[in-house]
């Protein structure tokens, strides 16, 4: 899945199991931070355009699914963040729930234009190479499954921004999160929708 479909379904998770804004944000953050291994992208850009070489993207391929795809990295961010947390049990727990919901999503549904070019997950890496999991039915990022998926996500967590008055943008800023809100209450009664 793309990292916003991971942001807004771990936000939905976050937004029905804590109790104030802050642990939401935490919960939603685990679910994401994951694909902060890829980062490394933006040094293969970098690194390409400043050298005047072609893009091999090196660094992502190094280490994107590898530094933050398996329990390691799941106890490392979910600890962190739980540091910042007002409930720190359930947050602890849910920081791994959100995390590992990540990794089923990459299992299920990150793979690539080929038929070959299927992702597993290395429950262990980067500290051990096995065990590795690997679904061979695994389907495309850019899949119709995925898609579907995301635009269920994505109409659920609008309807329980409308009701609740916060939505997934509040991870960005809670400005930018009012504003969206209102907004969106806006479109509501301009269009009669009942839960407005
Ligand atoms: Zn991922």
């Amino acid at each position: 899945m793309s990292p916003f479909a991971h942001l807004v379904g771990s936000w939905l998770v976050a937004s029905v199991t804590t109790t104030n804004p802050r642990d939401r944000t935490l919960v939603t953050l685990a679910g994401v931070l994951p694909d902060a291994d890829g980062l490394g992208v933006i040094a293969d850009v970098l690194s390409s355009w400043f050298t005047g070489k072609e893009c091999t993207f090196y660094y992502y391929q190094q280490y994107h699914h590898v530094l933050l795809h398996g329990w390691p990295g799941a106890m490392a961010v979910s600890v962190l963040l739980t540091f910042f947390g007002k409930q720190r049990g359930p947050v602890l727990f849910l920081c791994l729930l959100t995390f590992h919901l990540h990794l089923l999503c990459d299992m299920v549904g990150s793979r690539g234009p080929d038929i070959g070019d299927v992702w597993p997950i290395c429950y262990s890496e980067p500290l051990l190479r096995h065990p590795i999991w690997l679904w061979k039915h695994q389907w495309k990022l850019d899949g119709w499954q995925n898609q579907s998926i995301f635009i269920f996500l994505f109409i659920s967590s609008l309807g329980l921004t409308v009701k609740r008055g916060y939505s997934f943008v509040e991870i960005i800023s809670q400005r930018l999160d009012c504003i969206f809100v209102q907004l969106l209450r806006k479109w509501c009664r301009i269009r009669n929708f009942e839960r407005c």
